[in-house]
């Protein structure tokens, strides 16, 4: 009987020590998912603008670069376009700095319905955004740069009741036309020169930046 007594006292120590062994790993597993949810939040912050909810200059360098390497690498065509919004600061100093940041933020909107998902819609500063177009080529690019005009330039943005309207000047540079570009910033400097030319050319238009031909050899006479 004492003997008996004496092993049930240490079946329930083992069964305690379970229990709490059970409670540990249950803590731990809570803590694990909590950590790894903070660290997804801080990844999307880290990568996000919060004002538009499109990817920011960081993310966009990082998955461009990828692409452009993979596009090199591969012979796939890259498309980048370029948007920059139209006399933006106008819309600032007519109607306050928190209606230029609706202005943007349904431009956002606007930009991230037009692309799939294995594109990239970002802001790549103040009022100018960049997409990035895999396995798109220039003239595919072009004609979406227009239909983004054109959806743009039809947008009723709402504010104070009041409705808003914006232009972009869009350039836009590929990579199938030449093997000119050996790098990323190669291709984003393109693209600027390609929004320069819009903007020079009158805004709300899209330019498509062509390489100037190498000059040919003349067959000369002796
Ligand atoms: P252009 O047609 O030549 O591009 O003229 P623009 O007025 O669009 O260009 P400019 O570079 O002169 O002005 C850009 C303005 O964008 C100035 C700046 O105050 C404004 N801006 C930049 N970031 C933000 C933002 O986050 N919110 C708001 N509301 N305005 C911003
Ligand atoms: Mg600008
Ligand atoms: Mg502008």
């Amino acid at each position: 009987i004492w003997g008996g007594g004496r092993e049930r006292a240490y079946q329930e120590i083992l069964d305690e020590a379970q229990q709490t062994l059970i409670q540990l790993s249950l803590q731990s597993q809570q803590q694990v998912q909590t950590i790894q949810k903070e660290n997804e939040t801080l990844q999307v912050k880290a990568t996000t603008d919060p004002l538009t909810g499109l990817a920011n200059r960081a993310r966009f360098n990082d998955f461009f670069d990828d692409q452009f390497v993979r596009a090199f690498k591969l012979q796939r065509p890259l498309a980048i376009l370029f948007i920059d919004l139209d006399h933006f600061k106008q819309v600032n100093d007519t109607h306050g700095h928190q209606a230029g940041d609706e202005v943007l933020k349904s431009v956002g909107k606007l930009l991230k319905l037009a692309v799939r998902n294995i594109d990239l819609a970002a802001r790549y500063g103040g009022e100018e955004f960049a997409l990035v177009l895999t396995e798109t080529d220039s003239n595919a690019a072009a004609q979406m740069a227009d239909e983004i005009r054109q959806a743009l330039q039809a947008e009723q943005i709402p504010f104070d009741k009041k409705t808003l309207r914006i232009t972009a000047s869009i350039g836009v540079a590929g990579t199938d036309r030449t093997r000119i570009f050996t790098q990323a910033q190669q291709l984003i400097n393109a693209a600027d020169r390609a929004v320069y030319a819009a903007k020079s050319a009158g805004r709300n238009c899209v330019r498509l930046f062509r390489p100037k031909p190498a000059p040919v050899p003349v067959k000369q006479n002796p």
